[in-house]
């Protein structure tokens, strides 16, 4: 268990608390690996960056992951549970951020992509705009038979494939969870967003914080500083003595 400090708990919260999606998920990063600036937290490739937020959500709130989602095809409610071990990512040796991509006669230098791509991502308004924005960022070379070409000199299926062969380069780049319904025997696989899903915890947690200590300071007359400054063991107890 990360033992963290109150203190330091509503710091990362005030910070990330006015931010976008990606800087929130970047105070996060710095919770797990504070030795990095924030330039270096957000050069992490995805898988990477998945694999840390994974880590940080066992040492805080455990490994147990529930979600709650709807069969797509007969709508049946499924209550989920999963272990962050399931998904094996501890495992998984550093990639290298620059490898090569060889489909039939396509060569291509890819850049696995990071934080900033997905800072850049933020302001795309379709799926399809997305694609070729990463695409633009992080195909560095690309060849159709030996000749130099460009990414508009693809065909679509010729596109679709390389996205594939990008995704398969880390397979810690999306955290899916594989589902199946017992109501229509239908399976298929849903990603997590575990960057929100952890700051939504964090925020709980925080606001939970705030609540005690309004509590104590109300009851004792205590300052934020001297709640803040208490071991989270004492504050735990006084908090218990006054819900008795
Ligand atoms: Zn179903």
């Amino acid at each position: 268990m990360l033992d963290l400090s109150a203190q330091r708990v509503l710091n990362i919260w005030e910070q990330g608390a006015l931010l976008d999606a990606e800087a929130k998920t970047q105070s996060l990063l710095s919770l797990i690996a504070p030795e990095l600036s924030m330039k270096a937290l957000a050069d992490l490739v995805l898988g990477e960056r998945n694999k840390n937020l994974l880590e940080l959500r066992q040492q805080l709130f455990g490994s147990k992951l529930q979600a709650y989602v709807e069969c797509g095809e007969c709508g049946q409610a499924l209550d989920l549970e999963f272990l962050i071990e399931d998904f094996g990512f501890s495992s998984i040796a550093h990639i290298p951020e620059i490898q090569r991509i060889e489909n039939g006669n396509i060569n291509a230098k890819i850049r696995l992509p990071n934080g900033h791509d997905l800072e850049a991502l933020e302001s795309v308004k379709s799926v399809n705009d997305g694609r070729n924005l990463l695409f633009s960022r992080c195909v560095l070379e690309l060849y159709r038979d030996d000749n130099l070409v460009v990414l508009q000199d693809l065909s679509e299926d010729e596109l679709s494939q390389l996205e594939l062969l990008i995704s398969e380069l880390d397979p810690r780049m999306e955290i899916l969870f594989d589902l199946s319904c017992p109501q229509c025997s239908h399976s298929w696989q849903s990603p997590l967003d575990i960057g929100s899903f952890l700051w939504r915890e964090f925020d709980v947690y925080a606001r939970e914080l705030l609540e005690n200590i309004h509590l104590l300071a109300s009851t004792y007359g205590w300052s934020e500083t001297d709640i803040l400054t208490m071991s989270n063991v004492r504050r735990k107890y006084y908090i218990e003595r006054l819900l008795q």
